[in-house]
């Protein structure tokens, strides 16, 4: 079955190419699939302008456009398990956190098809009694939405359900790494109903299927999850057209844990916060940033856990953490990590390749512990998006926020300290989109999701993600009109 979605349709590319999709864990083929260049995308961009400028979509009461996100959401937890596995088997993670992200991704429709009729407009009150006036909420046009290989459906879902909800269509380009879920997502959009046109899938390399997203004049927007280099690319080729640009970059996410913070809760927090899934999360707190009075207890005790996980494939219930996503990304790990020792950085764990039965034919890093970093070394100002930690050391809550700050990203962090209100003072000067108090990574569809500074530009989730794929248009009424008589 071929695997392109254009126009209502399934489909080969045009000149025949595909990609071999092997599983990061251990290099097993998982399929081929077809591979889009320029030409097809440019094509199902024409098939989403056509079904936004002459199709009923645009239109259809809101509340339908709810329902069928619904049915959307009910299949996906119908498809949970061929869904995990799929996602499992492109990224290497464990089955374990698939299934739970096909749970967050059932309940981001869910929220999306409530949220479809939540605001309908307003009544604008001008005092002229010939006048009404009102504003209304109105589909964005053709949305170009590209996705990245970490959480690869997940992602999708946070750009698809608001697209949707709110009447635009779509060509959807995720990571050619990790194309399976998306086109299964798409066979869901297509058995709930979805008229032809208004989903559109390409898959395929950036460069190729996903350039003409950015520049193509029937493209009203963009909304991009990905690297930062390419996000600033994708804005720039954006600009020609003036296209609404949504981007979610990187982040170098500080994790602030104070001398009086609980100890347990906070070095467990400080392990999932950055190895959770190799580190391969754009919210991964990968800085840690520790009190002196406690440094020394503290970078012990996380060293003498962090030593002890264990890595694995998908299917290996004992693993804690998988592998990296191709052997190229390992090497950029690698390379940080090396930087970062000649910079004077000290290895306190990891930092080699780990081999021996199950692990020899993945792209396995094991979490690696830097310790006496500073906010100069590449390695804690640049996102190396894998398993690897480093420390910083400060004194009180001036230099904890002067520390965290002092980086191009503003994605996400944690303040880790039994001093509420010191607590909240730091989040309060954190320049930063999402603070955890006593925390680390929880996220619930109805909040936002963005980041701050060179994080990205534009919301997810919540009313500003829906907001994000909605115009805002105001209408005015003369009720009584009579000629003006300004020019005679
Ligand atoms: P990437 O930038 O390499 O690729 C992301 C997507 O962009 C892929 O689909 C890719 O094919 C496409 N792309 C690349 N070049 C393109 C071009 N010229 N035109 C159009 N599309 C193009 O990122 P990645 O390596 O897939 O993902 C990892 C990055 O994503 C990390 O930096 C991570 O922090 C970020 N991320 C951010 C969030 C967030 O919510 N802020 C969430 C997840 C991941």
């Amino acid at each position: 079955m071929p695997d392109l979605y254009i126009d209502g349709s399934w489909r080969g590319a045009l000149d025949e190419r595909t990609r071999e999709i092997r599983c990061p864990a251990d290099g097993s083929r998982v399929g081929v699939v077809d591979e889009a260049g320029g030409k097809d995308t440019v094509e199902a961009i024409a098939a989403a302008r056509r079904a936004f400028d002459e199709g009923a979509w645009p239109t259809t009461p809101a509340a339908d456009r709810g329902d069928l996100l619904l049915r959307v959401a009910d299949l996906l937890v119908r498809d949970k398990d061929a869904l995990a596995r799929a996602e499992s088997l492109d990224t290497g993670k464990r089955l374990v956190e698939s299934e739970y992200d096909i749970d967050d991704i059932a309940n981001c429709f869910h929220y999306f098809g409530r949220q479809a009729t939540a605001e309908a407009g307003r009544v604008v009150e001008t005092g002229t009694p010939s006048v009404d006036s009102r504003v209304v909420y109105e589909p964005v046009g053709v949305c170009a939405l590209i996705t990245p290989w970490n959480y690869p459906l997940l992602q999708t879902a946070w750009k698809v359900a608001p697209a949707l909800a709110a009447g635009n269509t779509f060509v959807l380009k995720p990571s050619e790494l990790t194309p399976h879920t998306a086109i299964h997502l798409m066979r869901l959009l297509e058995e709930a109903g979805v008229p032809p046109g208004v989903a559109n899938l390409v898959l395929g390399a950036g460069p190729e299927a996903g350039a003409p997203l950015a520049d193509h004049p029937d493209v009203d927007l963009v909304s991009f999850t990905g690297g930062l280099a390419t996000g600033r690319a994708l804005m720039a080729a954006a600009a020609g057209t003036v296209k609404k640009v949504a981007l979610e970059l990187g982040g170098k996410n500080p994790n602030i844990v104070f001398a009086d913070a609980d100890f347990e809760t906070a070095v467990d927090m400080a392990l999932t916060a950055v190895f959770l899934h190799s580190g391969q999360v754009c919210s991964a707190g990968a800085r840690l940033l520790v009190e002196d009075g406690l440094h020394d207890r503290f970078v012990d005790e996380i060293v003498r856990r962090a030593s002890r996980i264990r890595l694995g494939g998908p299917f290996d219930e004992r693993a804690q953490t998988g592998p990296l996503i191709s052997a190229a990304h390992r090497e950029k790990v690698e390379a940080y990590v090396a930087r970062g020792l000649a910079e004077g950085a000290v290895l306190r764990c990891g930092g080699e390749r780990p081999t021996g039965p199950g692990l020899d034919d993945g792209f396995y890093y094991p979490p690696t512990v830097l310790d006496e970093c500073s906010g100069d070394m590449s390695v804690v100002r640049e996102e190396s998006f894998g398993p690897v930690l480093t420390v910083e050391r400060f004194s009180g809550e001036a230099e904890a926020v002067r520390l965290a700050n002092d980086t191009i990203y503003g994605l996400a962090g944690a303040v880790f300290s039994t001093d509420e209100a010191k607590a909240q003072r730091v989040a309060a000067r954190l320049r930063i989109g999402t603070v955890w108090i006593n925390d680390f990574h929880p996220y619930v569809p109805q909040a936002e999701w963005g980041g701050f500074k060179q994080s990205g530009s534009g919301r997810e989730l919540g009313p500003s993600g829906l907001a994000e794929y909605r115009e805002t248009k105001h209408i005015w009424r003369n009720t009584d009109p009579s000629p003006q008589g300004w020019f005679g």
